[in-house]
């Protein structure tokens, strides 16, 4: 009989995967990404890296368990070139001290404070190979190292660093390399377009669908002397378009920071 009990309780241990996955790891407490995507790369960095050479060929990203990170979905800015720079995320406006959470599951890979940039930011490494940027904040909730499910409160908006509005600079990244978040993330309905997605070297990212431009929604920022002419004139619609968008009249005045929609 004790034979047998012992032998249970060798068998529960030894064939248990969360205990040889803990034994890998070396720790409960902080989930790690299911390979060893980032082992040996600096963690001291937002962008921590890294050969291209070491890039998988193809690696599946599994995104289902996406949580939009602000409740109310205003796209400010998109992912590529502005005034001659990458911009290598996107921009949603927010009231200061609108609540942030995670996209996904994961732990808090990497807090700081970066003056001429992301001013406060958080980065969060995913379960599913991705790393999280969050940019211009007030303040970050919890610590390197937490743990955080896909949805959690992890900091509130700010307008931190260089920026000229209260907005979040969010940012996916695999392996260091920027993807454009609408390659992923569906903004206007708030969900991904496809749950699996394949990361390739050569193409970067990924198949199969892209974003639909049409149903977008894309907002301004209202500068000092701007019109909703000015404003039209830049994003190529009309003034009539946007009093519909944002139920103004023509003559409407406008105010600094006001967000007006443009699509
Ligand atoms: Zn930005």
């Amino acid at each position: 009989m004790l034979r047998i009990v012992i032998l249970l309780i060798f068998c529960l241990f030894v064939c248990s995967p969360i205990s040889a996955q803990a034994l890998a790891d070396g720790s409960r407490s902080k989930p790690k990404p299911p390979s060893s995507l980032y082992d040996g790369y600096r963690e001291d960095r937002v962008h921590a890296y890294i050969p291209v050479s070491d890039i998988p060929d193809r690696y599946p990203i599994h995104v289902s368990g996406f949580v939009m990170p602000l409740a109310d979905v205003l796209v400010t800015s998109v992912y590529g070139m502005r005034c001659k720079k990458m911009h290598r995320g996107i921009d949603l406006a927010l009231e200061v001290g609108d609540t942030i959470a995670s996209a996904f599951e994961g732990y808090v890979r990497k807090t700081g404070y970066d003056y001429g940039g992301y001013g406060r930011f958080m980065v969060v490494r995913h379960l599913n190979g991705l790393e999280t940027v969050y940019g211009h904040l007030q303040t970050c909730l919890l610590d390197e190292g937490t743990e955080v499910k896909s949805g959690q409160s992890i900091a509130l908006g700010g307008n931190t660093g260089r920026s000229t509005g209260p907005h979040l600079h969010f940012e996916i990244l695999f392996m260091g390399q920027a993807i454009d978040p609408r390659r992923i993330i569906d903004f206007a309905e708030k969900k991904v377009h496809q749950p699996t997605f394949y990361y390739t070297k050569n193409n970067r990212i990924v198949p199969n669908k892209r974003p639909d431009q049409k149903k977008e929604i894309l907002c301004h920022r209202v500068q000092k002397g701007d019109t909703l002419l000015s404003i039209a004139k830049k994003y190529a619609v009309t003034v009539d378009e946007l009093c519909r968008y944002n139920h103004l009249e023509r003559n409407s005045k406008l105010r600094k920071g006001q967000i007006i929609r443009y699509s």
